[in-house]
């Protein structure tokens, strides 16, 4: 449950020390230096973060786990590949964690520029829809936690959860879809299908995916 591991109080408790420890030697951040600007929420077993990682050596970006031992692995894979090249894999780091109660605690407003929700558990039955990692309701906590600008990429294999996530992004006031010629340039987006060992068996399956990709936007009356 819950109880088993620690939340921080508040974003400025994250301890990057322990996450990064080759860019942060002390856990004193009072210098106002970079932060997580990536989150990969319900990270599995970690193949988006591990591409990620050298594809933007410069960002600092973390995975989010529920699953204790899944993110055991991947500590010890992220360890391991530090391990075997030195100097790199130092900005990728994961937590265990509910993300579904805890996102204010690890990030700011404004703070990301990408969150990621690859293959989510799709939660069929309506009474569990709103145990659906993408809601209306959790998705005004990304548009704070996301700064103007950022981006959102959900993917999945499941026709109507692919259909939900689409729905409510595009009828949430603060996000609008990329346009067909900025999915085409983003190199991100290449990894959505072939990155994550979920989207890989997917893929040897043969099967379909349904992808939803938003820009945090301000809305209109802000402006
Ligand atoms: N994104 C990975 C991929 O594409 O391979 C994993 C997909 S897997 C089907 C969904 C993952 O989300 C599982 O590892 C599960 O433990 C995790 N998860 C489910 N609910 C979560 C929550 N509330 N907070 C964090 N992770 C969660």
């Amino acid at each position: 449950s819950d109880s088993h591991f620690p939340v921080p109080l508040s974003p400025s408790h994250v301890d990057y020390s322990l996450h990064y420890p080759q860019l942060f030697p002390s856990s004193d951040r009072s210098d106002g230096s970079k932060k997580i600007e990536f989150a990969d929420i319900g990270c599995g077993f970690g193949g988006l973060l591990i591409s990620l990682s050298t594809l933007f050596p410069e960002t600092l970006m973390i995975g989010m786990e529920l699953r204790d031992k899944v993110t055991e692995y991947v500590k010890e894979r992220i360890l391991g590949l530090r391990v075997a090249n030195p100097g790199q894999y130092q900005n990728v780091s994961v937590v265990r964690t509910n993300s579904m109660k805890y996102i204010p605690n690890y990030f700011e407003k404004g703070q990301l520029s990408k969150m990621f929700f690859l293959f989510p558990d799709p939660h069929f039955k309506e009474k569990n829809h709103r145990r659906r990692v993408i809601s209306p309701h959790l998705l005004d906590e990304y548009a704070y936690v996301l700064k103007v600008g950022g981006i959102i990429y959900t993917i999945t294999d499941v026709e109507e959860l692919g259909e939900w996530m689409k729905s409510c992004l595009q009828n949430h006031l603060m996000f609008e879809p990329l346009s067909e010629t900025e999915l085409d340039a983003d190199p991100v987006v290449k990894l959505l299908s072939t990155a994550t060992e979920e989207g890989q068996k997917v893929a040897r399956n043969g099967g379909q995916t349904f992808q939803a990709v938003y820009r945090r936007i301000k809305p209109a009356s802000q402006e």
